[in-house]
């Protein structure tokens, strides 16, 4: 269970501020991507697979979790990096390196043929190995977020009104989103884009939401009230402004919490912004979702 608790922010239209600190989850480096990938490995397991083939760019967090979740449990790992190699050694690749899986790099355009071969070598060499989308985008990240509102409804009797969160491939959004109606009928998670446009991230969003209330049996009315926000992305993935240095910069000294340029600082700033405005009621239960991101920062 990852820590809960209330910020001392300022007291704007009486809201109330506080933080899940999935930043904190336990994983070397911390983040969304290790409370998915424990689902993920699950199944991996239950499905008698003992290799992993997975992928994301030269800092993703997700490759970082799977190659330490495969380092503990005994998995043979290979993680496709979809761009030039790096001879800048920082933040998630260094502790990628450290660990020693197999690393492959290729152009993004050539990705899925690259794992596919990656999948058949790992079948030759006698493996049973199992593909991980890049992001870990698949039901089972998604039931991870929906089982994470289960697990702060058992840690606090705190009945919040607005969530906010980082959204990149989405699902953490989407099981976030499903979570909340099903466990807190009158909260709306607010999605801040760290890339997509609207458009596009509210398509994605819907298509994640549909295949996981298929496989969970849950109705039709997950599919609403789905909020996307892309005016704090500024300008795109791994794109960031003097504003949103800034914001790292206050929220380290405020509050003591760390934010990356990638993710969290970008849905700090969606939430900041909503608050300045006043644009949720008064006296509002407000939950900063911290995704992690602490190795982006040391890149
Ligand atoms: C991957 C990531 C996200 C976005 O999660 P999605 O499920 O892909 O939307 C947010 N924050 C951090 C720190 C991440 O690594």
């Amino acid at each position: 269970m990852t820590p809960l608790y209330k910020l001392n922010y300022n007291n704007i239209n009486n809201y109330n501020v506080f933080v899940k600190r999935d930043d904190l989850y336990p994983i070397s480096g911390g983040g969304n991507k290790g409370r998915k990938l424990n689902y993920i490995l699950t199944d991996c397991l239950e499905k008698g697979c003992n290799a992993v083939v997975t992928c994301g760019g030269i800092q993703s967090n997700h490759n970082r979790a799977t190659a330490i979740r495969c380092r503990e449990l005994g998995l043979e790992c290979t993680i496709i990096i979809h761009s030039k190699p790096s001879k800048k050694f920082t933040g998630n690749l260094k502790i990628l390196k450290l660990l020693g899986v197999r690393i492959v790099y290729c152009d993004l355009k050539n990705i899925s043929s690259v794992m596919d071969e990656e999948m058949k070598k790992l079948r030759l060499n006698g493996f049973r190995p199992y593909y991980i989308w890049g992001g870990g985008h698949s039901n089972e990240g998604t039931l991870a977020y929906f089982n994470a509102v289960e697990e702060l409804k058992n840690q606090t009797k705190i009945n919040f009104s607005a969530i906010f969160v980082a959204s990149g491939t989405g699902a953490t959004q989407a099981g976030l989103h499903c979570g909340f109606k099903y466990y807190y009928p009158n909260a709306k998670v607010y999605g801040i884009s760290v890339a997509r446009e609207k458009e596009k991230g509210i398509k994605e969003l819907k298509k994640t939401i549909q295949s996981f209330i298929k496989q969970k049996n849950l109705d039709n009315s997950y599919l609403k009230d789905i909020s996307f926000d892309d005016r704090f992305n500024c300008g795109g993935y791994e794109k960031t402004n003097i504003e949103q240095l800034n914001i790292i910069k206050n929220v380290a000294q405020h509050f003591g919490i760390i934010l990356d340029p990638t993710y969290t600082s970008k849905a700090w700033m969606g939430m900041n912004s909503f608050i300045q405005k006043r644009i949720l009621p008064p006296n509002s239960n407000i939950l900063f979702w911290h995704t992690g991101g602490l190795l982006n920062l040391m890149a």
